[in-house]
């Protein structure tokens, strides 16, 4: 478990670096699948997690990682079922979850994510946060089909709902709730174990992120399976935890700001020691964490 918390951070901190997307050591990533049941599926491989219905209607999928992954990731896919991927849902815009749509795009697989992430993936984007441009997309990997509140599915026996958490990780994020299942895809508004990214840039923000994990504890029970962006599988019990930290956070932050702190002072006498040796091992290192939600809080 603590292995490949590890290792998918560690492929986060690679791939946002600036030396390029298509990163080295693609070659050596493995897809592994779990078994959610009732045909619903969750694929690691690096990246965003990705999450599947599969069934006699076809392949549902949420998020397609990196484009040198494809091969990897449709063979994973085929291994679980025969029937045709008919349609891929971006959770977002960020390339780690939506590198595969120009392959499936041009294999003919339906598009699908809400309204914010056909605009942010039409034009060029800067990652400020990581000093990166990100260029255009190509026509085959913009979504097709996009809406703005959310969107109901009803493949394999299933009732594939999905809702829009409105400025939660970015302007554009989706959850995923597979309702006979009871499983939900949280996308980038859960990262299980560590301090998230959050895309202050282009309209996330710390409230709709406590606001997202509410609305997912309201909908979940005990049993349900929760499947973050990064992270390993997880449950309501440590969605609430890390709901918790990400209100502390914003608290503390806000008033530190509020009181006229300067990002020096913080980093010097950190609000969020206290929280660094738990959440603080990931991809994002307390210094990182810090100035990301303080440059975020007073944009
Ligand atoms: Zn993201």
């Amino acid at each position: 478990m603590r292995k490949r918390i590890v290792g998918a951070a560690a492929g986060l901190a690679i791939l946002f670096t600036a030396a390029g997307v298509q990163a080295q050591g693609m070659e050596d990533v493995k897809i592994t699948a779990s078994d959610l049941g009732k045909g619903i599926h969750m694929l690691m491989g690096r990246g965003g997690n990705i999450g599947l219905s599969a069934g006699p209607d076809g392949v549902f999928m949420v998020d397609d990682e990196f484009a040198p992954l494809t091969p990897k990731i449709v063979a994973a896919v085929r291994q679980i079922s025969k029937q045709p991927i008919r349609f891929v849902l971006n959770t977002h815009w960020h390339f780690d979850h939506t590198g595969g749509n120009e392959n499936l795009g041009k294999a003919g697989v339906a598009i699908v994510a809400h309204d914010n992430v056909r605009k942010l993936m039409s034009a060029e984007q800067f990652l400020k946060a990581f000093g990166r441009k990100i260029p255009a997309a190509p026509k085959a990997a913009l979504p097709i089909v996009t809406f703005s509140d959310g969107v109901t599915f009803h493949l394999n026996g299933e009732t594939i709902k999905v809702l829009h958490a409105p400025n939660a990780h970015t302007s554009g994020d989706s959850i995923v709730h597979f309702v006979e299942a009871d499983v939900i895809h949280m996308g980038d508004t859960f990262f299980n174990g560590f301090y998230p990214f959050i895309d202050f840039q282009h309209g996330g923000t710390i409230e709709g992120m406590v606001e997202v994990a509410d609305r997912v504890i309201a909908m979940a029970t005990s049993g349900t399976k929760i499947i973050p962006g990064h992270g390993p599988l997880s449950n309501k019990a440590e969605l609430k935890v890390y709901r918790d930290m990400l209100e502390t956070v914003g608290k503390r932050m806000a008033d530190a700001v509020a009181a006229g702190k300067s990002l020096a002072d913080l980093q010097q006498n950190s609000p969020l020691a206290d929280l660094d040796a738990t959440w603080g091992k990931g991809f994002l290192k307390p210094p990182k964490f810090l100035e990301l939600v303080y440059t975020g809080i007073k944009q």
